[in-house]
């Protein structure tokens, strides 16, 4: 069977990857730690919990209005008023399967053959193959490690073509943790409006903020920025809801409107109960989001400290989200291995550490840790991956 040319090229999510080789070698009776996680380890707050099932008592348990149900909608908007200062109306707000169906569907809505998206690297995984399914360009343009991973304004301006259709941003950052400032964002938005180029903010990590940093949301910088930008957002990472699958885009009306259209023939409505959990998780206390935040703060500092600890070891200190994406490049030479892929997949053998290379991010000399794991689990994988690289020299 001739498959379709759009999934021939299509390379499977590597930090999925990882984890399920780590839980096979788990299931042959291994102690493997696992570090490629990138969802909290917390369980779903009670309240959250308790909410869906009485709405399934209740009878929600049908299909929903395809945007989502107007009052989560209605939530979200608040919740941006309170949280960012940001006034939406609800024809803005659309509901959908997860941050990254949110995203599937706003470049689906948006991009005609051969529009570049300008995607800052390191990125997250699947901001290539969502843009390439919708028959988009990735025009990648690296960061340097030296600030921060962070696009300095005049790298924009070098990326840009008379093609150049969207930028995304992902403040804090998946893989590196790294956070722009008010000003960065100044400077990067008056590009972007100058070139009339569409924002993509993927603020997933909001709530995972660490040290002196504040979060920022682009489009709250001025009136014009709003109009310029498409927010993403869900409950995935703030709430500890991965798997019920809750995100939102919001932007402008028409956009919205094009996704919702979309989502009706896919999804029809992201699940019913799943965004009654979603309506409790912002209607409630945001207690538990602090706290979870706290864990994650103590362990970044615990971790950022053995692991910097190692020879041939250097990292950026992260401002946001759970992870830490060391330059590992002089370990790996240090211990004889060509590439980071390599030097990955032999500690995964020798010591069972699972960690994701920095490559599928496009930073080939790094690799991510995610501390969403429990802090005797962080310090006995620091041991470990020290221990495989005194081994190695
Ligand atoms: N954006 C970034 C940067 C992420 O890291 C993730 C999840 O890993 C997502 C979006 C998707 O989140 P969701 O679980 O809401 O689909």
């Amino acid at each position: 069977m001739d498959l379709a040319k759009r999934v021939q090229t299509l390379t499977p999510s590597s930090t999925l990857a990882i984890t399920a080789k780590a839980n096979e070698l788990k299931a042959a009776g291994h102690d493997v730690i696992g570090l490629g996680a990138g969802e909290p380890d917390f369980n779903t707050p009670q309240h959250i919990i308790d909410a869906a099932q009485k709405a399934m008592e209740k009878g929600f348990t049908k299909y929903t209005p395809s945007g989502g149900v107007p009052a989560l909608k209605q939530a979200i908007v608040e919740k941006y008023e309170r949280d960012n200062a940001l006034t939406y109306e609800t024809n803005q707000v659309i509901v959908t399967s997860g941050a990254k169906h949110a995203l599937y569907t706003l470049f689906q809505a948006l991009l005609n053959e051969g529009d570049e998206v300008i995607i800052p690297a390191p990125y997250w995984v699947s901001y290539p193959e969502q843009v390439k399914l919708a028959g988009g360009l990735p025009v990648f343009i690296k960061a340097k490690e030296s600030n921060d991973f962070k696009l300095i304004p005049e790298q924009l301006e070098a990326g840009i073509t008379p093609n150049t259709k969207a930028i995304i941003l992902n403040s804090p950052s998946n893989p590196t943790g790294a956070l722009y400032t008010k000003e960065e964002l100044e400077a990067i938005g008056a590009i972007c409006l100058r070139h009339d180029i569409l924002i993509v903010s993927d603020e997933i990590y909001e709530k995972l903020i660490y040290g002196d940093g504040t979060f920022v949301s682009i489009a709250s910088l001025s009136e014009a920025l709003k109009k310029q930008t498409v927010v993403i957002n869900g409950v995935s990472k703030s709430h500890s809801m991965t798997g019920w699958r809750i995100g939102y885009a919001l932007g402008d009306a028409k956009l919205i409107k094009a996704m919702t259209n979309l989502a009706s023939h896919s999804t029809s409505n992201p699940t019913t109960l799943s965004q009654y959990g979603a309506l409790a998780a912002y209607q409630s206390s945001q207690e538990k989001v602090e706290e979870m935040r706290q864990a994650f703060s103590y362990r970044l500092e615990k971790l950022y400290d053995w692991i910097t600890q190692i020879p041939g070891v250097y990292c950026m200190k992260p401002q946001g989200a759970f992870y830490l994406f060391p330059n590992v490049k002089e370990a790996v030479v240090a211990c004889g291995f060509h590439t980071v892929d390599e030097w990955v997949k032999a500690l995964l053998e020798e010591e069972k550490v699972a960690l994701v290379p920095g490559s599928g991010f496009g930073a080939e000399d790094n690799v991510r840790l995610s501390y969403a794991t429990s802090l005797e689990q962080l310090e006995e994988a620091a041991k470990r991956i020290k221990r495989f690289v005194e081994k190695h020299q």
